[in-house]
């Protein structure tokens, strides 16, 4: 643990503080402050007090919580979602996946994980600004095996039999299915993650009319239900993540 890492704080309540560690630099709580050289001092998994005497755990954030707090352009997937897509995407190190739209770079940087530095992502987003801060979260992350690519998806020119996997998080996915088709290997999944049943519906009922060569797969949900334990109470939290998105699991033909 240096100046310029990552570091994660957690108080007494379980919120969480994500930041870099800059020398000379001071981390501000309503219940007082630390020096970031006495974080440092404390390492990762260790613990300091502010001047009010308030606890903060020392950790290095995972990339659940780097998603989660990062900043963002677009709402990112939620990584619940984002592990269940690399499942049903069968990723594994040196894959190639396809991606749209980068966002805020959340799913980028599951897939980039996913498929380990000898894969590739290819990350297409229609809006410059967008893709810039998908660009500079991914770089704050230190991943390198993304290329990352301004521009519709629906006009991308894409090599034939290339991917290994397509993850779209995009409003109108049936809109793009004639650029990526194309470019995923037969017998591997598109994973479309949609929001609302109604999209779901649409991009089934599109491969259907237009003849794509796809197996629908499955249409799921995937549900955490978090718990609050506390001896000896114990009962689901009163307030927990609700509905995010529909997994639509699509697996291409020959043809
Ligand atoms: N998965 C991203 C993340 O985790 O940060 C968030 C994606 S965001 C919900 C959807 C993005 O798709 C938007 O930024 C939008 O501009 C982009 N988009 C929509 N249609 C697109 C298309 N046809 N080609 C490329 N990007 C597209």
């Amino acid at each position: 643990m240096r100046y310029g890492d990552l570091v994660l704080l957690r108080d007494t309540k379980g919120r969480k503080y994500l930041f870099r560690l800059v020398e000379g630099g001071v981390f501000s709580h309503h219940k007082g402050s630390v020096k970031h050289a006495d974080i440092l001092q404390a390492r990762y998994g260790g613990c300091v007090y502010t001047n009010q005497e308030e606890r903060l755990t020392v950790h290095k954030p995972t990339l659940e919580e780097y998603v989660l707090l990062m900043k963002r352009a677009a709402t990112v997937t939620y990584p619940k979602d984002a592990a269940a897509m690399i499942m049903f995407l069968d990723l594994e190190p040196a894959s190639r996946v396809l991606e749209a739209g980068s966002g805020s770079g959340g799913l980028t940087l599951f897939l980039a994980r996913a498929v380990g530095p000898e894969g590739e992502v290819w990350s297409y987003e229609a809006r410059g600004a967008f893709s810039k801060r998908a660009r500079k979260n991914v770089e704050a992350w230190g991943v390198e095996n993304v290329r990352f690519e301004v521009g519709d998806l629906a006009k991308a020119e894409l090599p034939e039999a290339y991917f290994d996997g397509v993850a779209l998080d995009l409003m109108e996915p049936w809109k793009v299915l004639d650029a990526v088709t194309p470019a995923l290997k037969p017998d591997r999944a598109l994973v479309a993650y949609l929001p609302n049943i109604t999209q779901v519906v649409q991009l089934i009922q599109t491969i259907h009319e237009g003849g794509y060569p796809y197996l629908v797969e499955r249409v799921i949900e995937v549900g955490h239900r978090e718990w609050d334990v506390r001896p000896p109470v114990a009962h689901p939290k009163f307030q927990q993540v609700g509905h995010t998105a529909f997994l639509t699991v699509l697996r291409r033909l020959q043809g």
